[in-house]
């Protein structure tokens, strides 16, 4: 048997995180298994469903890297014709029923189950009555015919044996009376025409499984093997909300966490290998099995997904990232701000633990003119800096074409030997408030070499004018 999942999102809003670790779990089993992995874009709920949502979903899905077999996206909303037919074809095997309740009888039914404190459920008038006494002008929708005795039982991979008894279920609309389907009735369709074996996804779609086993059963088509994953809860317990912050897939590429890691993190969350923390979806594929989801809830820790995607900030490609952080800058950025981007971001990568921060560290690269943040106007705002200045200037001039790392270590050294004692914080602090505007930044003297020697003389030159202004220019 091909293993054949899917990920069937509602496009009613940006792709959530739990969504997204539903399609990393059906990708990871098909991949796995050597099945499919199909995508179904559940638009039923016209009203809800927008062209933007499903925009982003196949944006998102392709960011993380997802890729999705068949030919063709299946949309919900296309099958409409199929859902009716077989609903008409459950009426015939006599698994369904039309119903022609009028809505003041349906009132009637859920105050009546209200008064006795009950769950408000269908009573099942028209279920064994003759269409023949069907009321005129009352179009009628169908129902199914559900078990009245005995339990429906769902072996759930994830959540191993879930019972309920059929009491608590009622002939629920497969098909309304103006057509259309329901989204239970649609779900089983689609899954049973585009040969789903296995449902992995939401466990707040538990309670669908039941009534979408009935259907099953009713056609006689194969169950598909259920696993229900426990939902993403936030820091402090609560299930994933607003007021967490960020939820969608979107927001997190925003925040500037990395693909891969963004997959390794969502992964583990729910999922285990052994006590392995980092590692490839197309590893966690090689591991995956549905047995191995979490049956517990998890709780997002963004502690953790900072420190998986500072382990891929490490390893990405030089280009890529600057290709990100330029993407990320509002600044006019041209071949020579490109090229030291490039040369720096080497060092630059493995003290950043998100794009948004490299970008922000690496934008010293990216100016022509430094501007100085708290630390560093605090740090040049004084008279030993000043002084310092002078010197760093004078010996940082002399150098000439031999404007390297080195060349600048030694003259930097040279200084703080002669004139501070050895105190090479006396040079560092100033230079560095000078040339990145910063308290801290990669490895100075590197970067000075890739900034070249007419930009670091630019810069000094622009922070003794800014010393200048500021007062603390007497010897
Ligand atoms: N469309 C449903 C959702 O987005 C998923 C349905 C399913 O996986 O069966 O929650």
């Amino acid at each position: 048997m091909t293993v054949i999942t899917r990920f069937a999102p509602s496009p009613t809003g940006m792709l959530h995180i739990g969504g997204a670790r539903t399609a990393l779990f059906n990708w990871c089993y098909a991949k796995k298994t050597g099945g499919k992995f199909l995508l179904r874009i559940e638009d039923t709920d016209k009203e809800r469903s927008t062209k933007e949502a499903i925009e982003a979903i196949f944006r998102d899905l392709k960011w993380l890297g997802l890729d999705w077999d068949g030919d063709a996206t299946v949309y919900q909303s296309a099958r409409a014709a199929r859902h009716a037919e077989v609903a008409h074809e459950l009426v015939k095997r006599g698994r369904a029923y039309f119903c022609y309740c009028t809505p003041e009888e349906l009132e009637a039914m859920k105050a009546e189950a209200q008064a006795k404190g009950e769950q408000p459920r269908y009573n099942r008038m028209w279920r064994d009555r003759n269409p023949s006494e069907a009321p005129a002008g009352v179009k009628p929708v169908i129902r199914i015919k559900a078990p009245i005795d005995g339990d429906t039982v769902i072996e759930d991979a994830v959540q191993g044996r879930v019972t309920v008894p059929n009491s608590q279920l009622d002939d629920f609309i497969l098909l309304r009376s103006d057509g259309s389907p329901t989204y239970m009735h649609a779900v089983v369709v689609d899954d049973a025409d585009m040969g789903i074996t296995h449902v992995i996804r939401g466990d707040d779609h538990l309670n669908n499984a039941f009534r979408q086993k009935i259907i099953f059963d009713a056609m006689g088509w194969p169950v598909p093997v259920f696993g229900h994953v426990p939902l993403i809860h936030g820091a402090d317990g609560a299930k994933l909300s607003k007021r967490h912050g960020a939820q969608s897939v979107g927001e997190f590429k925003d925040m500037g966490y990395l693909p891969e890691a963004v997959c390794n993190y969502l992964l583990r969350l729910g999922w285990s290998h052994g006590d392995d923390e980092l590692f490839t979806k197309e590893q966690a594929a090689e591991w995956f099995d549905v047995n191995d989801i979490n049956a517990g809830p998890s709780r997002l820790d963004m502690k953790k997904l900072d420190h998986v995607n500072t382990h891929y900030m490490r390893l990405a490609d030089d280009t890529r990232l600057a290709e990100e952080v330029i993407t990320r800058n509002s600044l006019k950025i041209d071949e020579t701000h490109k090229a030291r981007l490039l040369a720096g971001i080497h060092d630059l990568k493995s003290r950043a633990a998100t794009l948004v921060q490299l970008t922000s560290e690496a934008k010293f690269y990216l100016v022509d003119e430094v501007a100085y943040d708290e630390k560093a106007a605090a740090a040049l705002n004084d008279h030993d800096a000043h002084h310092a200045m002078h010197h760093i200037y004078d010996a940082l001039a002399r150098l000439g074409a031999d404007f390297t790392e080195t060349a600048i270590d030694t003259a930097c050294r040279h200084i703080a030997e002669h004139v501070y004692a050895g105190k090479l914080a006396k040079v560092m602090m100033p230079l560095r408030a000078a040339i990145c505007g910063t308290t801290t930044s990669p490895p100075l003297f590197k970067a000075m070499e890739i900034l070249g020697q007419a930009e670091v003389m630019k810069r000094l030159k622009a922070a003794l004018h800014w010393m200048h202004d500021h007062g603390h220019h007497h010897h």
